[in-house]
């Protein structure tokens, strides 16, 4: 006999992205030639995990107390100063109305967003494209996910069926709880560019008089965008004050550190009173899941934000981790363009997604040929971040077939 309660008997096995990863892993290890692009980790072109020696080096350095000790449920007063630092210096009035409680990676921030800013039953929206614990996570919130069409027909975010859906969404259930994940979106590899942030906030603004919405932007990706990741911050200030402005920020791609598990989410809040009344709603949330966080992560991070040499060293190292991707990048817009594959603008981040309508055949067709990408509804997510450059050519040309 189960035991479980019947919504929850049958839950899928695995995360199909790591069960994929899994199968090529094992055909590698019998010597057959695999391309991996199914992972969400950066590796070095020989095929090693890519990881910041200072950021390792410091993460050793933190010390045993630092580890053993438990951490305030919220996040430690440091480490959440240096999220919030990092996030918004750029932007004086978010910063200023900005509060954070540390999560495990982004997905705790995602989480904690779920639970806070939607009623059980109620849906996300997010883009039509999008990664796909987002579900997982609205899941097990009990919670549901809506989308909008993302891209319109010249290419760019399609800010009409945005439109549209917010006021279906406020007209359903009242509220409207929106992820955008930008700069570099898991799966597409699409940037936004300024100006359709100051479309998606022009539109946001008026149906934000009619009923609660917040933006959440998660930016996990930000640090390997092509241009200046935090460009499109003065964007969403007129938001403040108006709607609700969420970031879930993550370590785990910042300084290649997945397995440390910090993050934090960071909301921005105009007013003093509803401050502390958001505040204390997220360490509420945290005290009744986890408690509290990685305390030796949370250390280790604040030194790696906060000490100016560590930060000047990890930033120096992630460039040269963000020109390797880079380079990916070109040589696959290079090849891809001359082979017509069908994709969106990507011009930086770990992943991008070629469109096409039998994505699971085509990656069947591809696992054959020994090269391995995850086929998602209506297109194939490529992990550039894990294919080492002379295996780019490979790629396209399998992707080609
Ligand atoms: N958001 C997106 C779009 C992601 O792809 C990921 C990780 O793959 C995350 C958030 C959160 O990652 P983590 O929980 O490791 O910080």
């Amino acid at each position: 006999m189960i035991h479980l309660i019947p919504s929850h008997r049958s839950r899928p096995s695995d995360d199909p992205i790591f069960s994929l990863h899994r199968d090529a892993v094992a055909r590698a290890s019998k010597g057959e030639k695999i391309i991996n692009a199914t992972i969400g980790v950066l590796l070095d072109d020989d095929g090693s995990l890519s990881v910041l020696p200072t950021a390792a080096r410091v993460v050793h350095e933190t010390e045993a107390a630092a580890w053993a000790a438990y951490a305030p449920i919220a996040g430690t007063p440091a480490f959440l100063e240096a999220v919030q630092n990092d996030l918004l210096s750029g932007e004086p009035r978010l910063r200023a109305a900005s509060t954070a409680v540390a999560t495990p990676g982004g997905s705790g921030a995602l989480r904690h967003a779920i639970a806070n800013y939607l009623e059980p039953g109620q849906a996300l929206l997010t883009t039509s494209y999008f990664w796909a614990p987002y579900k997982t996570l609205a899941d097990e919130a009990e919670r549901k996910v809506a989308t909008f069409n993302m891209f319109s027909a010249d290419g760019k975010l399609d800010v009409d069926a945005l439109d549209r859906a917010v006021a279906k969404q406020i007209d359903e259930q009242g509220r409207v709880l929106l992820f955008i994940n930008d700069p570099c979106h898991n799966p597409t590899g699409y940037s936004m560019r300024r100006e359709e942030w100051k479309q998606v906030v022009e539109r946001l603004v008026p149906h934000a008089e009619r009923a609660p919405i917040t933006l959440l932007v998660d930016v996990a990706y930000a640090a390997y965008s092509a241009g200046a990741p935090w460009d499109h911050l003065s964007e969403l200030t007129p938001l403040l004050g108006k709607a609700g402005l969420l970031f879930a920020w993550s370590a785990s791609k910042t300084f290649t550190h997945y397995g440390l598990r910090v993050g934090a989410l960071v909301a921005c809040v105009g007013d003093d009173k509803d401050r502390a009344a958001t505040q204390n709603a997220l360490a509420y949330s945290s005290r009744g899941t986890w408690s509290n966080c990685n305390a030796g992560g949370q250390h280790a991070i604040t030194r790696l934000l906060s000490d100016p040499a560590l930060k000047a060293a990890a930033d120096a190292e992630r460039e040269v981790k963000r020109q390797l991707l880079l380079k990916r990048v070109n040589v696959f817009n290079e090849l891809a363009h001359g082979k017509n594959l069908n994709y969106p603008r990507y011009d930086g981040g770990f992943f991008v997604s070629v469109f096409t309508d039998q994505a699971s055949e085509k990656a069947a067709k591809m696992r054959d040929r020994g090269v391995f990408v995850v086929p998602i509804t209506g297109a194939l997510r490529v992990g550039l971040c894990a294919v080492p450059q002379q295996d780019v050519a490979a790629l396209v040309e399998a992707l080609a077939v």
